[in-house]
């Protein structure tokens, strides 16, 4: 397939995007998490497409993104939570599940009852939708099994020839995935996915803000979203996260031969030089979001890299999205020094 590629200059130059959407083709584009792989949301065809160009399991679902947060009772039953956190949050990087309308296919919700929603604040994705006129169904923009990218070159790199068109708009400010919730009646919020908005957001807007087991541990049981089912990726080399103070994880990485490394900044003058990336500052976890998944590309990339470690980290406000990324893309494995 011949993949155009729009270099975005302005809201005009998105018109090419906003056509191929409305004729049921797929772009990429940027929004303030990552990059998404969107299709028109009411087209159940159009919806497929995205499995076919990413590998994704098809009861996997995706997110239905909005203009505006008033649109959201057209495609699903919204309640007086929703308005409370549509008030706070959206536009921004929140996704709240709720009960679908049938208008919104079988093949966006990967079956499920529920539909996530989600208004993006970035400018570029919000004049996009509004330029296509449909509300826009989208998973990240990645092979299913590699990070969701957070740079052009990653779309680039992933989709290039397998949809219709990729939209450079350069690097996405928070670089994890969406907070996805969903609503357990008017009295409590439970947390499916950790991201920039946070715990410590959702408990100043409702009384009751609960963790899914999926966000801190392996799930065994029946999953409530299909996507908590799925590995979210793995890196080509096994990945273990190191829970240590400073001098054991160091003493612990001088031994190792063959590895890369995902540290802090202030680890870096006490590790050696190769296949050493640093996400950050210890704590920023801000910073640690914005660069984990390039980190974890980078390292996909390397030469002589037959393991990974990486340092465990904060698990306060987005930290926890940090932590709940590492440890899904390390199986889990964390290892105490
Ligand atoms: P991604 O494809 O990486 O953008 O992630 C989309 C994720 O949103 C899925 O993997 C699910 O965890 C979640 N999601 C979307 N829609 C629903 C839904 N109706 N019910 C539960 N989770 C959902
Ligand atoms: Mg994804």
């Amino acid at each position: 397939m011949n993949t155009l590629i729009i270099r975005y200059t302005g809201k005009a130059s998105l018109a090419p995007a906003a056509e191929i959407i409305r004729n049921g083709g797929l772009v990429a584009f940027p929004t303030e998490t990552v990059y998404g792989l969107g299709a028109n949301a009411l087209d159940g065809e159009a919806a497929k497409k995205i499995y076919s160009a990413k590998g994704r399991p098809s009861d996997n679902p995706l997110i239905v993104h909005l203009a505006s947060p008033r649109d959201a009772g057209k495609y699903c039953v919204v309640n007086r939570l929703f308005h409370s956190l549509a008030a706070s949050f959206m536009p921004g990087p929140l996704t709240v599940i709720l009960p679908k309308r049938p208008v919104i296919p079988d093949s966006v919700t990967g079956g499920l009852p529920t539909v996530g929603i989600r208004v993006p604040a970035h400018k570029t994705a919000h004049e996009l939708i509004s330029l296509a006129g449909v509300p826009i169904a989208a998973p990240s923009a990645n092979l299913s099994g590699k990070p969701s990218p957070t740079s052009f070159s990653h779309i680039e790199h992933d989709l290039n020839g397998r949809v219709d068109a990729l939209i450079d708009d350069g690097d996405c400010d928070y670089g994890v995935e969406s907070t996805v919730v969903k609503l357990v009646g008017n009295g409590e919020i439970r947390l499916l996915r950790p991201g920039a908005v946070t715990v410590e957001m959702l408990s100043l807007i409702c009384d009751k803000v609960t963790l899914d087991p999926c966000v801190t541990g392996k799930f065994d049981g029946v999953p409530e979203a299909p996507g908590m089912k799925y590995r979210h990726y793995a890196p080509d080399a096994p990945l273990t996260v190191l829970d240590g103070p400073d001098e054991a994880v160091y003493e612990f990485l001088k031994k190792q031969r063959r590895c890369g490394i995902i540290c802090f900044e202030e680890d870096l003058p006490y590790l050696p030089e190769e296949n050493v990336f640093s996400c950050g500052p210890k704590n920023d976890s801000l910073a640690q979001a914005h660069n984990l998944f390039a980190c974890l590309r980078a390292l996909d990339g390397a030469r002589g890299v037959d393991v990974i470690y990486a340092r465990l980290p904060s698990r306060v406000g987005i930290g926890l999205a940090v932590f709940n990324r590492l440890i899904k893309a390390a199986g889990f494995k964390v290892m105490k020094l």
